[in-house]
């Protein structure tokens, strides 16, 4: 709730600060149990900060974050540890967030070391046992990172998500490095587990057809604050924020014959440093009215849970 994310930007021979990149500018948000909620926009629009700001990875400059109904940016040190094995995390890169001088098993076994869950034997049935979840063939536990291929990597990383039993995955573009071909089974993983285990997934990407195989709703964020929400199929058969069409006019039909108007976005993405009055979209807006530059619109439910912040509705 109104949550921010200010980092300062320094200059001058004192280093003082001169400015703040407002990456994520007041953000209201929620994420229902074992739900996926996908998070798009373009890069820099904040959907990183976000999830790193929601697992307090990085402390939120201003706002509430609610767990089961607990403020965790309240929690001590000792209670957000206690948390900590319930949100988890999955990065873009398996290969840079795997140790390349690890073992599949180490890596895998790490996070239960960490919080002191299984030890000797009963640790190694449980990094066989996740292997075997994931996908990957248990002969491969003495091997290292770089014996893999990107789909396996990113197997690893999910098993080791998994090793301490989280509640909640965030997952930041997971897929995105990934051969396409190889993209599906993961993403199909994902799901399966999600089922099996009933996880809650924050699905972050720029990718709006990844997002649309994997969500429950979507969420649409531009420059530091979320745009639209709605549940899957409504937002992505009726995009109300002008900026959500934007984005749903560019992606590839698989039907020649369907016709789509596609919106060209003028522009470059302003900088957050200084975004722009009102809406912060205006200067990019097709439907730009006077309000849009003087007035922020807020993020309204238009009925049946669809959220949009826009001036128009
Ligand atoms: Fe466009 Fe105005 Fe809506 Fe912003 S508020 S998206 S500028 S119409
Ligand atoms: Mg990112």
């Amino acid at each position: 709730k109104g949550l921010k994310k200010y980092f300062p930007i320094t200059g001058g021979l004192l280093r003082k600060t001169v400015g703040y990149v407002k990456a994520v500018d007041g953000v209201d948000l929620f994420i229902k149990r074992a739900e996926t909620l996908g998070l798009v926009g373009e890069s820099g629009c904040g959907k990183s900060t976000l999830g790193r700001a929601i697992l307090r990875l990085i402390d939120a400059t201003e706002g509430e974050i609610t767990y089961n109904g607990q403020n965790i940016l309240e929690l001590t040190k000792e209670e957000m540890r206690e948390l900590r094995k319930k949100m988890q995390i999955i990065f873009q890169d398996p290969y840079a967030s795997l140790n390349p001088r690890m073992t599949v098993g180490d890596i895998v076994g790490e996070p239960m070391d960490i919080f002191g869950l299984a030890k000797g034997r009963e640790k190694e049935e449980r990094i066989l046992e996740l292997l075997n979840i994931v996908g990957l063939d248990v002969q491969h536990i003495r091997r290292y990172p770089h014996e893999f291929s990107g789909g396996q990597r990113q197997r690893i990383g999910i098993a080791r998500a998994l090793a301490v039993n989280p509640e909640i995955i965030i997952c930041d573009e997971p897929v995105s490095a990934l051969d396409v071909s190889v993209r599906s089974q993961v993403l199909n993983l994902m799901q399966e587990l999600q089922q099996k285990f009933q996880l809650t997934y924050l699905f972050i990407s720029h990718d709006l057809s990844v997002v649309k195989h994997i969500s429950d709703r979507v969420c649409v964020m531009y420059l530091g604050k979320i745009v639209e929400v709605s549940e899957k199929n409504e937002l992505y058969s009726n995009p109300l924020h002008p900026y959500t069409k934007a984005l749903l006019s560019a992606i590839p039909i698989p039907d020649p014959e369907a016709k789509r108007e596609r919106i060209i976005l003028e522009g470059d993405v302003p900088t957050p440093i200084n975004p722009p009055t009102g809406c912060r979209f205006h200067t990019r807006c097709q439907y730009a009215m006077p309000v849009c530059s003087q007035q922020e619109p807020i993020l309204k439910d238009i009925g049946n849970e669809h959220f949009v912040a826009c001036h128009l509705y």
